[in-house]
């Protein structure tokens, strides 16, 4: 590291968890963050200023009035904008250092080996069902630890699933899909924007203690947060011994 990168990075080498060693690991690895709305628009904003060395950044959509509520990555001015692109420029100011590649397309079966490979970590920040089912099932398939993060109105939850570890899957927790009518009425039933901020800080910080080794991750644990209530949570979460996905 030169001296302006000691410099930036400075109050992350301070901490012992992290020091030089964890900063540099942060600089040697790879993330795929699936879904640039607004789990991934603070989750990007962190580990893009903490100095993870690639990002790549898959998302189809484009820069929508109604994102700017609560998807903080993203201006007035990248209205109409892909999110992909409008995400790399608004990034890249934050933090040059960084190598952020884009994917303009929707995640699939199809493409995600091409996508995912060569990464040592999957963000999910997509907001239906089908999209973190699928990415769970690729994640394990390809040995690729995965932190899940979900959101409905005031809540939110976090929690890391790890191929490597005997450990619970989203599949484990959520094996059944959610009746369509259900999932199309919570995109109807509004959204708070902090509580996006909170799990997105939240998944951002699990990558970095997991890329540095650092604390404990949510594994096998669900942590939760309720806005409304001003409520933490956490649940243990158990690995299903029949489960298609991680058994
Ligand atoms: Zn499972």
């Amino acid at each position: 590291m030169d001296s302006s990168q000691l410099e930036r990075y400075a109050r992350h080498i301070l901490l012992k968890e992290i020091g030089g060693s964890g900063q540099s690991r942060l600089a040697n690895t790879q993330i795929t963050m699936i879904g640039a709305g607004g789990l991934g628009s603070v989750a990007l904003y962190y580990l893009v200023a903490a100095g993870v060395g690639k990002i790549q950044i898959v998302d189809s959509d484009i820069v929508s009035l109604s994102n700017l509520q609560r998807q903080i990555l993203f201006r007035n001015s990248d209205l109409g904008e892909k999110k992909v692109f409008a995400a790399k420029k608004n990034l890249l100011q934050l933090n040059p250092l960084v190598e952020i590649s884009v994917w303009d397309d929707l995640f699939s079966l199809e493409n995600s080996s091409r996508i995912i490979n060569r990464s040592d970590l999957i963000i999910d920040g997509t907001d239906n069902f089908k999209s973190k089912s699928l990415i769970c099932k690729v994640a394990y398939e390809h040995k690729i630890p995965l932190i899940y993060g979900g959101l409905s109105q005031w809540e939110g939850q976090v929690c890391l699933f790890d191929p490597t570890l005997p450990s619970a899957c989203f599949n484990c927790i959520y094996p059944n899909a959610p009746n369509q009518h259900v999932e199309e009425n919570c995109v109807d039933l509004g959204i708070i924007g902090p509580t996006v901020g909170v799990i997105g800080s939240l998944m951002a910080g699990e990558a970095i203690k997991f890329i540095t080794s650092a604390g404990k991750p949510f594994v096998d644990q669900i942590l939760t947060y309720d806005c409304l209530h001003g409520e933490f949570r956490r649940f243990q979460v158990e690995k299903r011994e029949d489960c298609p996905v991680c058994s």
